[in-house]
């Protein structure tokens, strides 16, 4: 079986062969969520690639360590602004940790409702304080930062001298130094292009711990250094994290990890692209989102009907995780129909009689699949073939194609394989779960009084209305029809 896993690299902008650094090993490091806020179907869509990277890696055997920390302090919007937690906490008159609490409660809820695998270590900043400090103090060391009024900054001129600070994202340091503005007298910084390492706390701000510059908090960058460092070593596998992380977040971790070990960190930098909405990134600052739960309950203004989190998985997985995907009612609608087709064949294929001999090519099939994951993990080309799959199970089951005992063995094994471990879909063709037969029986209600109304008999029609609002479910009416919410 070829199992020639390439990735697409963005450090080198090359697919390349993977290679980890110790035989059978891998260590992977995603940057995690900043607990300030519920997360919304865009972040999702970034922890699930990565999710289903992870799987994938097991699939092929590969003993992994999956690393991915949770952001509890310290993330601020620019260096000199106030961080994102400490905000929350004075608006909802929280303690900091308990915003965390909740938001990091909240964060586990939704990526167990999408199935995604827990990672193996999942550190906090908070956690780390002691590193960071520790690290401040080696960058401090090599002379690559400077104090400030308590504060500490990375000094990103000095480091351009020997090294290259851009060599990620690709920016030349110079036309960034051309392009921004000087410095307007508000900032400690010697520099725009400095970033903060550790920062004194205002007499205000709640999160903050002593170390010998100042009572404060570390800086955003900091602790992605310090705990993929501490959990993989100096130097590891995979580095991952949505697209907008890549600068500048990720170019500081290089420049910080360079400056403490003196060699670069990471082999493979992965990034994956945006969900949008209504063509425009999702985001919860600009109210261009949509919650996860408002998904699979229904209850939104977007989406004409509630769509489980299988379907939405098999959405998000018919797209490339580095092209950017449209979330809409259509998309969802048709990924649903693929989605059930591809449950049905499954349930399908447990029945199906077999032949002396296969008229289909199951080894080649299998091949194909590998082909489409060991090319940077190609979810939407394998989703292909489990297409054609389907097609010749269909075709088998009605007599016109056949299939050897083995060969349907050989079959199921790699259909579930790839459709279960690797893409994380949950089997609904076997389960308790009655949500597909509760849809028909609603359906099949709203066109019974869709009826009703037609021949005016309109306390039917109301009656079935408000007896099923009883029940929890709410009907809809609109000009295209009546849809439904639980
Ligand atoms: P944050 O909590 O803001 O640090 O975001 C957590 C992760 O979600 C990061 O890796 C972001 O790159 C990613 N992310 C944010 N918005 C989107 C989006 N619209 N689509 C996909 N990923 C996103
Ligand atoms: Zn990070």
């Amino acid at each position: 079986m070829n199992q020639a896993l390439k990735i697409q690299n963005t450090l080198t902008g090359k697919k390349e062969l993977f290679k980890p650094l110790t035989k059978g090993f891998v260590g992977m490091y995603v940057c995690g969520p900043t607990v300030y806020s519920n997360v919304h179907v865009g972040n999702v869509r970034t922890f699930m690639s990565f999710d289903m990277i992870y799987r994938y890696l097991l699939h092929l055997g590969y003993k992994v360590r999956y690393v991915r920390n949770i952001t509890d302090a310290g993330h601020l919007t620019d260096d000199d602004s106030e961080d994102k937690i400490s905000t929350k906490a004075r608006l909802e008159k929280l303690e900091p940790m308990e915003i965390v609490q909740k938001y990091t409660v909240d964060f586990h809820e939704i990526l167990k409702q999408y199935n995604l695998l827990p990672p193996s270590i999942e550190p906090t900043a908070t956690g780390h304080i002691v590193e960071q400090i520790e690290a401040v103090q080696q960058i401090l060391d090599a002379g690559l930062a400077y104090e400030v009024n308590g504060s500490v900054y990375f000094d990103v001129l000095k480091y351009s001298e020997t090294k290259n600070y851009g060599i990620l994202s690709k920016r030349i340091i110079e036309d960034a130094i051309e392009n921004t503005r000087a410095l307007d007298g508000q900032s400690d910084k010697k520099n725009p292009q400095d970033f903060a390492l550790w920062k004194r706390a205002e007499p205000e701000h709640i999160q903050r711990w002593s170390s010998p510059w100042s009572d404060g908090f570390p800086g955003w960058h900091l602790e992605c250094t310090v705990m993929s460092t501490k959990y993989l070593g100096a130097q590891f596998d995979i580095h991952g994290g949505g697209m907008d992380l890549k600068f500048p977040h990720h170019e500081c971790e290089i420049a910080q990890a360079e400056a403490c070990n003196n060699h670069a960190p990471v082999k493979y930098w992965m990034h994956t692209n945006m969900l949008n909405l209504n063509g425009k990134k999702m985001s919860k600052s600009t109210g261009n989102s949509i919650l996860p739960e408002e998904i699979y309950n229904g209850n939104n203004k977007i989406l004409s009907k509630a769509f489980s989190p299988s379907v939405t998985r098999f959405f998000m997985m018919q797209a490339h995780y580095s092209s950017v995907l449209d979330l809409s009612n259509d998309a969802l609608l048709a990924a649903e129909k693929g989605f059930n087709r591809l449950m049905e064949a499954i349930k399908t294929l447990e029945s199906i009689q077999t032949a002396n001999q296969s008229s289909v090519n199951i080894e080649a099939w299998k091949q194909k699949c590998y082909d489409a994951m060991n090319d940077d993990f190609n979810t939407p080309i394998l989703i292909a073939h489990l297409f054609e799959a389907v097609k010749f199970i269909n075709l088998i089951n009605d007599k016109k194609e056949s299939i050897s005992t083995d060969d349907k063995m050989l079959l199921k094994e790699t259909l579930e394989a790839f459709t279960f471990d690797v893409l994380g879909l949950k089997n609904t063709s076997n389960s308790n779960d009655n949500s597909d037969k509760l849809n028909g029986v609603v359906e099949l209600l709203i066109q019974l009084r869709k009826e009703a109304k037609e021949n005016k008999n309109y306390a039917l029609s109301d009656e079935i209305r408000d007896k099923l609002l009883e029940k929890g479910i709410q009907l809809k009416d609109s000009r295209e029809g009546t849809t439904f919410t639980l």
